[in-house]
């Protein structure tokens, strides 16, 4: 079978290597039907992202149909033909974290890429996709779980303030996510005229354009002059973000959902954060509780296709890895 692997920065090479073969009782074999490429990918394809390279395997949302099971995973409901969607993650299952259900925030966390045409792995990486939902929407299941997670974080109370960075597939999941939480003003920021007509399908009340209108005054004109109560930044944009820390309300919450590389670093005033009381937190991923295989309904609730920016065979991964660069579109698929 065909498996993409990068092996320095910017170089991927296509590569047969046999089938992936059960390892235990407990795995699972899938067919990749698409995966889904998103900013760990590609901050680890331009260099950014501190890797060893090698045969670095490539891609870790993906979503596939089962083929074969192990004589356990057989035996958790799963069966030959179901749809599913992957965690990206590979918890050790003993560390202080792992114990509270926290896997995401595993101390000796490990991952693999995904995007060959065959994979094998543990059935606890796996989500059962509802049957109304495609195999191209279910790439993004991995992505939906972490935004629901980070407004799980967030505890929204209806009528407050919200303002999220950034309109691509991640910023428009929010959007959708948030407009249920009963906001008394949900606003977008976007560069893009594209994202910000689609913020609004999908729910947002206020959509500004961050390349001609000034974000704060404009900000808190729609807010009586108050500001936010929760900003969320999807857009990873380290000086969007900066600008924007001023417009939180006094007990805001600031969450960085965008992925940052090592070298990322922001100024912030502490004082401010001391007086206003405000919570800076990030989400990482979703954690494997309450998402458990048969828990993807969430799915069937949102509207997923506007959010699948362009499809790229396995023999266009470059190509993909450019469209993704430009910002142009939303989610970028793989199909291997
Ligand atoms: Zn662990």
């Amino acid at each position: 079978m065909r498996c993409a692997k990068l092996y320095y920065p910017g170089q991927i090479e296509l590569v047969e290597v046999p089938e992936p073969e059960i390892q235990s009782d407990e795995d699972v074999k899938i067919r990749v039907n698409y995966g889904a490429l998103n900013a760990d990918d590609y901050n680890v394809y331009i260099g950014k992202q501190g890797q060893t390279y090698c045969d670095y395997g490539l891609f870790h949302e993906i979503s596939g149909e089962i083929v074969q099971l192990g004589a356990y995973s057989a035996r958790t409901g799963l069966q030959v033909g179901d749809h599913v969607a992957a965690s990206p993650f590979i918890p050790c299952g003993s560390c202080p974290a792992c114990r509270a259900g926290k896997w995401n925030l595993c101390r000796e966390m490990f991952s693999n890429g995904l995007l060959a045409e065959y994979v094998s792995l543990n059935h606890r990486r796996l989500f059962r996709i509802p049957q109304e939902i495609t195999p191209q929407q279910g790439s993004l299941t991995w992505l939906v779980l972490t935004c629901v997670r980070c407004m799980e974080r967030l505890s929204v109370l209806p009528g407050q303030r919200i303002l999220i960075l950034g309109a691509g597939s991640s910023g428009q999941i929010l959007v959708q996510l948030a407009r249920r939480k009963l906001p008394s003003i949900l606003a977008v920021s976007e560069p893009l005229q594209s994202k910000r007509t689609l913020a609004v399908l999908n729910g947002a009340d206020v959509v500004i354009d961050s390349t001609s209108e000034n974000l704060m005054s404009k900000a808190l004109d729609i807010t009586d002059g108050a500001g936010f109560d929760i900003i969320i930044d999807a857009a990873g944009d380290i000086l969007a973000l900066q600008n924007s820390i001023a417009l939180l309300e006094r007990g805001g919450k600031l969450m960085i959902f965008a992925s940052y590389d090592f070298t990322s670093y922001l100024n912030l005033n502490l004082a401010d954060l001391y007086w206003k009381e405000c919570v800076v937190m990030g989400v990482y991923g979703a954690t494997n509780s309450p998402y458990t295989v048969s828990d993807t309904k969430i799915l069937s609730q949102l509207s997923l296709d506007s959010l699948i920016g362009k499809v790229f065979p396995l023999s266009d991964l470059k190509q993909a890895f450019e469209a993704y660069g430009s910002r142009l579109y939303t989610r970028i698929l793989v199909q291997p």
